[in-house]
């Protein structure tokens, strides 16, 4: 397809977010956009790379807010969107056996329940009960929310690039941003490898290349590029109802894949990185911190190993919205680990922002650029 000499809208990034803004904005009549993405293929970067974990049991309302209201779309995707989707919504199990966490778990539940998500406190009595492959001896309990789940990122952007491109939004694949051209405060210009486009709206969807497209137009935004790992098994015998379980003190998670186990850990020690190259020691301390809680790790067979991007912020959530710097420039990254499970209700939040002016059913002032600038960081325990 070839690049147009102008448009309404100019997306950068074609994963999940990128698309589901551009999908937002066709529902609001918006068509007259166009997504740039450089790969030859639209959501192989983190959308491609994660653990597709959804979960709603947050500890600060905007993140329960922002997922919760993506659950509500992805259990109603096909009447809402017009594709299928499957969401296994087997729950998400955080547990741990530290006192501290464990009086934290109970405010989050509180919130949760305050913010309409009935996730609950369970016993280890109850966890074994329920799962007797998760060993339980010393654990202090949990929390729990059926609604919470697992699902396949690349069908949700499959659903949505299908129906914003029905309604005329412009995807072009293998293009490039190389810069954005600005006059006083406004958006003028974005460059690519395939040409010129010019626009006075330009939305920052790039994930973990996101601080470089800042750099563009010389802002220094604090998303730093992390990498993360995964190990997958070969098949275990592990049922299909099996949570997303979440240990909360080691930083480690797990879920069902196939019918063996997908494992991950967020290594504190990573430094700033663009790097996807796996990592033999980071693959053997994920290892090292699931089998203690599900012991039939012990037998199992590696069936593969990857690694992609965490772009993060200095308190774990994403930087949204317009800036004070620039009229037109729109903020859509930063979502650490979140990324998919907020996509929709980001996707919303943000084309409302573009047409209305003003999001309408969460509020992004929390989540804007100028909070590292005032000090109003929020704080969220509730990461991994
Ligand atoms: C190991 C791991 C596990 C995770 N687990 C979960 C989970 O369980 N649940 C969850 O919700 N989230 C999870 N995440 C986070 C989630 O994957 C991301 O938050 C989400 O994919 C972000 O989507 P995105 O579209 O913003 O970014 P991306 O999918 O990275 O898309 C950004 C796109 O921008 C493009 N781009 C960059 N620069 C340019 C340029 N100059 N010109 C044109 N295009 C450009 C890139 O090529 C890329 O395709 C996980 C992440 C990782 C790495």
């Amino acid at each position: 397809m070839n690049l147009p000499k102008k448009a309404d809208v100019v997306i950068i990034g074609g994963g999940l977010t990128g698309i589901a803004i551009a999908y937002y904005l066709a529902q609001k009549k918006c068509t007259d956009v166009v997504v740039l993405e450089r790969n030859k293929l639209l959501g192989i970067e983190s959308t491609g790379r994660n653990a597709g974990g959804i979960r709603a049991q947050f500890g600060t309302k905007v993140n329960i807010e922002f997922s919760f209201e993506t659950i509500k779309i992805f259990e109603n995707f096909e009447k809402l969107v017009g594709e299928p989707l499957e969401f296994n919504q087997c729950g998400y199990l955080f547990m741990t056996e530290n006192q501290t966490l464990w009086e934290n778990f109970k405010k989050n539940v509180k919130l949760q329940n305050d913010c309409g998500v009935d996730s609950k406190l369970v016993t280890p009595e109850e966890i074994k009960k329920r799962y007797p492959l998760i060993k339980t001896e010393d654990l202090l309990g949990g929390t729990f929310w059926q609604r919470d789940g697992i699902i396949d990122p690349s069908s949700v952007l499959l659903g949505y690039e299908k129906q914003a491109r029905k309604a005329g939004v412009k995807i072009i694949t293998e293009a490039e941003v190389k810069n954005i051209e600005t006059s006083g405060k406004k958006i003028t210009k974005i460059i690519t490898n395939l040409g010129e486009i010019q626009t006075d709206t330009v939305v920052i969807a790039a994930g973990a290349w996101s601080k470089n497209i800042g750099k563009m137009v010389g802002i220094d935004f604090p998303a730093i590029p992390i990498k993360r790992q995964i190990v997958s098994t070969l098949p275990l015998g592990i049922p299909e109802d099996f949570p997303m379980v979440v240990n909360m003190d080691t930083g480690s998670y797990l879920h069902r894949e196939s019918g063996g186990i997908l494992m991950g850990w967020a290594d504190p020690n990573q430094k700033e990185s663009l790097s996807i190259e796996t990592d033999f020691d980071y693959t053997m301390e994920i290892i090292e911190r699931s089998v203690p809680r599900l012991p039939i790790l012990e037998q199992a067979e590696i069936l593969t190993e990857w690694a992609g991007l965490y772009c993060t912020t200095p308190d774990h959530h994403e930087i949204l919205g317009k800036v004070k710097e620039f009229e037109g420039l729109v903020c859509a990254f930063g979502f650490s680990g979140h990324g998919i499970m907020h996509a929709s209700a980001v996707g919303i939040c943000i084309a409302e922002e573009i047409v209305d002016g003003k999001a309408s059913f969460i509020d992004l002032e929390p989540l804007r650029f100028e909070r590292f600038a005032n000090g109003k960081l929020i704080e969220e325990k509730n990461v991994i």
